[in-house]
């Protein structure tokens, strides 16, 4: 039952009826009055409304069953229990009473037992109701969250299912088909062109260093750099052709013979996808997102292969596209090879060569032999450039042009780089011999060591292991110089605040301009042998090794001609001012102990 103090409307026009009600009711609850409709209305929508009403039918102006409908009317008012007072004991009125919402009626003359008895019964309905309908409320939410967590759930496992679809057919990172999705559309197109005895080409774009980039610039931009190159790609064929990244620096489409491909056709029009799929690849960046990590330059190199002329079974098609691809690596890159199966050798033997160096770091069995640098004027051993050589076990060394490639497409050129500085460093017999000579050694530096995160430490340490002094200088080419140039300038000062100098290897191969490279705070600057070979025959190249010798000058450059191995080469360096050679015409690499000896030798060692 309701406690005391629930508040009770009484609507009566007469004082009498008021008192009487007022009299039974006051003990026991609050007791609020009206005399008319209008006043029962504004107390039942009031911030203290009635828990309950107790209705007069005959009122003047607005009667009860009036009041009533509009109390029920409004929402407001509409849950609050109404009693029916009247003199009238019809059943019609009863009847209508009830059908306006009214939860009882009481007859007068009023019995104070049955008004008491009839208002605590309601109140105490009316809190149950109110009980229930809280009841009912908060399970409804409850269910509602439940459903809702359900609901949640169900759609976080279709996106999560959505994605698992999507990543099962295609590369997150450029949207094109991935390897799965290429191998399983491979496999029923094979299907499809079996039966009807027709070809089908694949022609594949491998990106050249493409790990260096990541190491120079981050991740990020190697993403965004195959993003950049897949949309090109997607622009070489049309909208309705398969293009798909098979492999973390690999892309591949293919091209199916039709009505207007057949035969022979099929083959060159293969072959000249791919030389247009390089040159996309070749055009310069001109995304300002990429080139805010600083210049970059990237090529790739393509591979073709024919179905079912080259093998009939689409994994087996696959391995040979790379055969080719990979025959397009080892020579020399940015071109594309029609595969053969002379290639298979190829590329078992590339397989070989990678597991062997891999071995021979491991085992260091790789040696460094020294090629002396001489000062032109008085031919006087000023250095040597240390170059690593790899015995091949039977008397010979396999030759770096085979190797070093190799070893920077698969990253294995960073630990290279570092077993042939620590050689070089351990070496204490060497650095007696070259301190007493005044002299410097020089050692190359990849791209991908120079870019890697952790050269300083890793130098740093290297030199820390020195048994005796050394006087080290870095061989770096332009192609290793990725990054913004705050960054390449930044490391090139960190080397050089380790006591070492730096040279700037193979001039003239880049694009750089020499206005760039005063900005880089070089030492030496190193005339690539290409120019140097033809100096005697070509007067283009008399003209450019001129050209850099008189500007490295005025520039303040220390400068260094490569390659030089005739005597008539030698003579035109000298004529030009170049401060130091290193070529054939002195000597080759020598192992260390050889070329000790050679530091032993008085002076002049060629004229
Ligand atoms: P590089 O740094 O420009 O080295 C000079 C190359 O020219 C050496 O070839 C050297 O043997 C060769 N050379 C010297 N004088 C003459 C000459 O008169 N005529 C001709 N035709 N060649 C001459 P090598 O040792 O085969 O090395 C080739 C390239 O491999 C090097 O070019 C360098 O880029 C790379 N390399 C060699 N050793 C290392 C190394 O330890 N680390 C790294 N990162 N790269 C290395
Ligand atoms: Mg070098
Ligand atoms: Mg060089």
């Amino acid at each position: 039952m309701r406690a005391p103090g629930a508040t009770v409307l009484v609507v009566d026009d007469t004082p009498e009826n008021i008192e009487l009600l007022d009299g039974i009711l006051s003990s026991q609850y609050r007791v609020k009055v009206a005399t008319n409709g209008e006043r029962t209305l504004q107390i039942a929508r009031s911030d203290d409304p009635p828990h309950l009403i107790l209705l007069d039918v005959m009122m003047p102006g607005m009667d009860g069953y009036e009041v009533c409908r509009k109390l029920k009317e409004d929402p407001r008012t509409r849950r609050i229990p109404v009693i029916f007072i009247t003199a009238r004991s019809e059943m019609e009125d009863e009847r209508r009473g009830l059908q306006l919402g009214a939860v009882d009626y009481i007859v007068k003359p009023i019995s104070p037992p049955i008004v008491e008895a009839r208002v605590a019964t309601h109140l105490a309905l009316f809190d149950q109701r109110i009980a229930l309908e809280s009841n009912v409320r908060e399970r409804t939410l409850e269910l509602t969250e439940a459903l809702d967590a359900l609901e949640r759930e169900r759609k976080e496992h279709a996106s999560a299912s959505a994605r698992a679809d999507y990543l099962l057919s295609f590369d997150p990172v450029t949207g094109v088909a991935n390897r799965h999705d290429f191998v399983m559309r491979l496999e029923r197109a094979a299907d499809r062109l079996r039966r009807g005895g027709q070809r089908l080409a694949l022609v594949s774009v491998n990106l050249d260093r493409f790990h260096m980039i990541n190491a120079a610039h981050g991740e990020q931009v190697g993403d965004r750099l195959l993003r950049t190159i897949a949309n090109r790609l997607a622009k070489c064929i049309r909208a309705t052709d398969l293009l798909a990244r098979i492999g973390p620096d690999e892309f591949v489409t293919l091209l199916s013979e039709d009505d207007r491909l057949t035969g022979e056709e099929l083959s060159a029009a293969a072959a000249e996808l791919g030389e247009r799929m390089l040159a996309a690849v070749r055009q310069p960046i001109d995304s300002d997102d990429i080139l805010a990590a600083g210049p970059v330059e990237i090529t790739a190199s393509g591979g073709v292969t024919l179905f079912p002329d080259d093998c009939d079974e689409p994994l087996g098609l696959i391995k040979r596209l790379q055969a080719a691809t990979i025959h397009s690596k080892s020579n020399g890159r940015d071109r594309v090879t029609r595969y053969s199966p002379t290639l298979d050798a190829n590329l078992g033997h590339q397989l070989q060569l990678e597991q062997g160096l891999r071995d021979a770091l491991r085992n260091r069995v790789l040696e460094v032999h020294f090629q002396p640098k001489l000062r032109v004027h008085d031919r006087w051993i000023s250095g040597a450039e240390a170059l690593v050589r790899w015995p091949d076990g039977k008397g010979g060394y396999i030759n770096p042009s085979e190797f070093i490639p190799l070893a920077e497409d698969t990253g294995l050129i960073v630990a290279l780089d570092r077993y042939v500085l620590e050689t070089v460093v351990a070496d204490a017999t060497l650095w007696r011999a070259v301190s007493a000579h005044g002299g410097r050694i020089a050692v190359n530096l990849s791209a991908a060591s120079f870019g890697a995160p952790d050269l300083e430490d890793m130098v740093r340490d290297v030199l820390a292991s020195a048994p005796e002094p050394v006087c080290l200088e870095f061989e770096l080419t332009e192609h290793t110089l990725l990054g913004d140039v705050q960054s390449v300038v930044h490391r090139l000062h960190v080397l050089r605040e380790m006591d070492v100098t730096l040279a700037l290897d193979d001039f003239g191969t880049g694009y750089s301009s020499l206005a760039y490279l005063k900005r880089l705070p070089f030492d030496v600057l190193k005339v690539d042998q290409s120019f140097v070979r033809d100096i005697e025959s070509d007067t283009d190249d008399r003209a450019i090794v001129g050209a850099i010798l008189a500007l490295a000058k005025r520039l303040d450059f220390k400068t260094v001609a490569e390659g030089v191995s005739t005597s008539r080469q030698l003579e035109f360096v000298e004529s030009h001012g170049c401060d130091e050679v290193q070529g054939f015409l002195f000597s080759p690499a020598l192992p260390s102990a050889d070329f000790i000896r050679l530091l032993g030798e008085p002076a002049p060692v060629a004229s």
